[in-house]
């Protein structure tokens, strides 16, 4: 806790927490970082995208690897915990496998990721897209607000844009990726219970979908006849909050609105809308993505308006490993606490990784379900049964 407090205290702002991708405070954060990677008995490297690497090597050496990690990067005015958290509990857990100068039939590499939340550059998960080997180059072009661009930060940093291709896997043989990270959400919280095991992140889906009728003078026009962009999207907003609320673990939200030409004495002729839907269950999810697009379709045509949709992005729902989801859930039983699973409405590493190896995630009650926000709170309690269950969930994996 001492230590994501000074990490809390890592920022590139006087009077709050951000600290972006290659940044002056992430190369503060790494210095810290790595000091108690190497405290844990790792050898710690940076990479050419600039993750953080520490290894506490097997014994004997050349058995496999598994990967724990998180990110070190934050969102503008951010809490303490969403990523540090996962880096400070798997630093502690090697740090107990060092103190009892124990070894393990596997080699553990904890990695602190240099971007998942994107911050800097309007990208995702920069870190974890460079170990898994998919990271697309064509974003080294892209610019800051400052308008330098992500070759040039990684340089600034230290890195090598020219060699991020070296940064995959190239490990050897891996036992998987083991992720703690804060819920985020408020299950654990309403079973009152420190942890979890992720069953699944969900799969998520954007689109921009567009109203079109005709702008008119609000004071002329009649009512009757009238083909109002804006009370078309309104009511397709009402409807997609609806259909969300009637189908189990499902999320659709409209988080955006425009509404041209955008004046109060004119009827709008136009109104462009965000539409984000999520669902742990691909099937699901993409069934009831289709009857939300379909209530756009139905209001537009009974309004006398247009409708058109156009997809944004669509990332597939990625399921934790059984095996390592069970072992999780050992270590929680062996700790006499109710093993529960539950998904992931958020994105986290766990996404990119999963292109390489099995993934697993462990998530740690927050209060409310609050982040992405300076009141994101966890307690040394939840955070002390988390590094508990981790240390057990290796002891369980060696002897797996
Ligand atoms: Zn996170």
């Amino acid at each position: 806790m001492k230590r994501l407090d000074i990490l809390g205290a890592i920022s590139e702002e006087p009077d709050r927490l951000t600290r972006q991708f290659a940044g002056e405070a992430m190369r503060r954060a790494h210095d810290a970082v790595a000091e108690w990677m190497r405290e844990a008995g790792m050898v710690v490297r940076h990479d050419n995208i600039d993750n953080l690497r520490g290894r506490y090597d097997s014994d004997p050496t050349g058995k496999p690897t598994l990967i724990i990690g998180s990110h070190l990067d934050t969102v503008r005015d951010a809490g303490r915990y969403d990523g540090p958290l996962g880096v400070m509990v798997a630093i502690a857990a090697v740090q107990r496998l060092h103190d009892l100068e124990k070894s393990m039939p596997f080699a553990i590499e904890v990695i602190a990721f240099a971007d998942e939340e994107g911050l800097r550059f309007s990208s995702t998960y920069l870190g974890s897209r460079a170990v898994a080997g998919t990271f697309d180059t064509a974003d080294l072009d892209r610019t800051d607000d400052n308008g330098m661009t992500m070759a040039e930060a990684i340089v600034t940093f230290g890195g090598d844009p020219t060699r991020i291709g070296e940064d995959r896997w190239q490990g050897g043989k891996l036992l998987g990726y083991v992720e703690v990270h804060i819920e985020q959400g408020p299950v654990l919280e309403g079973l009152r219970l420190p942890v979890g095991v992720v069953t699944a992140i969900a799969g998520q889906a954007r689109f921009r979908i567009t109203f079109t009728g005709s702008a008119g003078h609000a004071g002329t026009v009649p009512m009757r006849g009238r083909r109002d962009a804006l009370a078309a999207a309104a009511e397709f907003v009402l409807a997609v909050e609806a259909e969300a609320a009637s189908h189990e673990g499902l999320v659709a939200t409209v988080g955006q609105l425009s509404v041209y030409p955008g004046a109060s004495n004119v009827i709008p002729g136009e109104a462009v809308l965000s539409l984000d839907v999520r669902h742990p269950d691909e099937r699901v999810r993409i069934e009831n993505t289709r009857q939300i697009l379909g209530r756009a379709r139905e209001i537009a045509s009974r309004r006398g308006v247009e409708t058109a949709t156009q997809p944004l992005s669509e990332n597939s729902s990625v399921p934790c490993s059984a095996d390592l989801q069970s072992l999780l859930a050992k270590a929680i039983e062996a700790g006499g606490l109710a093993p529960i699973h539950l998904a992931s409405g958020a994105g986290h590493d766990a996404v990119p990784m999963s292109e390489l190896t099995d993934v697993a995630m462990l998530f740690v009650r927050c209060k409310g379900g609050v982040s992405h926000n300076p009141a994101e709170s966890v307690t040394a309690e939840d955070v002390s049964v988390s590094i508990d269950v981790l240390s057990r969930f290796l002891e369980l994996l060696a002897e797996a």
